[in-house]
């Protein structure tokens, strides 16, 4: 059996502060531990909107890890291929908020079992069915491994005559920008869909105006650019021309996890051969919801509420 959309990289938990404004240099209360993870978030937001959805990934032999694939087991994620290490810790990250709007994380993922994902974990005939294969900035980030099997995974979807997706996800507190630029380069090159911010089209592209850089990207190779732009909402560009779709208005309780959930409305809208408007109006809906609650996988949308969202505008 193989699924639609796959996803591959980093699960993990988030541990974040209760209140705004508690940095992470000094003692103060925490909430969680909340499932994560940007390929996590987007494989659940993917299996929620009622498509086969899978990931490829590692957690630990804990309690930690367990969390994880209870939730995405319960929500309809494949997770056969997700590996449960008995000799490393299932990743962790630390979040705390700030008034201006501002996040600052510290990770524990390079060293955990997040970051033992390895080229046996790869099953040609699994990925050879997939039709989306979303790869993440924040997966490459985190080691020459990951930075392996993403780039395999890549050729084996390729061949089979699948598409790849890219969602720049960076994370400066992994990698420099040069850096991150250096390995997101060649997956760039072979993705049909990339979905940066606005800053993410800016970094790696070396240009300072958002929409500029965009048109660059597409002269790297995708056919399509999804530039996500928070409460404004988000811009399609193709060689054609670019269509800016509005957002809808919610009630923002926890931006994490919008971009990610954004990605997976996108690539069932694309899978269902919407226009890309359509898609595009989808996905903000998708994104526009997993706002309004707290925690980073606990705001992705089912079908109805995005169904509701969208009728109701
Ligand atoms: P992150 O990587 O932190 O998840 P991102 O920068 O990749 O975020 P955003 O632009 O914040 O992604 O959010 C993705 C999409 O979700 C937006 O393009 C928009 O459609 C929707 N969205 C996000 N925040 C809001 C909001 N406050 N109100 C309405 N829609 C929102
Ligand atoms: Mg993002």
């Amino acid at each position: 059996m193989s699924v639609s959309i796959l996803s591959i990289g980093e699960l993990l938990v988030e541990i974040m502060r209760e209140k705004v404004d508690e940095s992470l240099d000094k003692p103060g209360t925490f909430v969680g531990p909340f499932p994560s993870g940007a390929p996590a978030i987007f494989a659940d937001a993917v299996a929620k909107l009622g498509e086969s959805s899978g990931i490829i990934g590692t957690v630990g032999e804990d309690d930690f890890g367990r969390l994880i694939i209870e939730r995405l087991k319960k929500d309809g994620v494949d997770t056969t291929y997700v590996r449960i290490s008995k000799n490393f810790t299932t990743g962790v990250a630390f979040v705390a908020y700030f008034f201006d709007g501002s996040r600052k994380f510290i990770y524990h993922l390079p060293y955990a079992a997040s970051g033992r994902i390895s080229i046996e974990q790869l099953d040609e005939k699994y990925l050879s069915g997939v039709k989306y294969l979303h790869i993440m900035g924040s997966s490459l980030s985190i080691n020459e491994d990951c930075r392996k099997v993403c780039q395999r995974a890549i050729e084996i979807v390729k061949k089979s005559g699948g598409k790849v997706s890219l969602d720049p996800n960076l994370r400066p507190e992994l990698l420099s920008v040069e850096e991150i630029r250096k390995i997101c380069q060649p997956v760039l090159a072979m993705s049909d869909v990339v979905m940066p911010s606005g800053e993410e089209a800016c970094m790696l592209t070396g240009i300072e105006k958002t929409f500029s850089a965009c048109e660059k990207l597409l002269e790297y190779g995708p056919e399509v650019v999804a530039l996500k732009q928070g409460e404004k909402g988000s811009v399609v560009f193709t060689k054609k021309g670019k269509v800016e779709v509005p957002s809808f208005k919610v009630k923002e309780v926890d931006p994490t996890g919008a971009g990610d959930c954004f990605d997976a409305g996108f690539l069932v809208g694309l899978l269902r051969k919407w226009s890309l408007e359509r898609v595009a109006r989808f996905a903000n809906a998708v994104g526009a919801l997993s706002v309004t609650k707290k925690g980073p996988m606990e705001g992705a949308p089912s079908l109805q509420q995005v169904n509701d969202l969208l009728n109701s505008a």
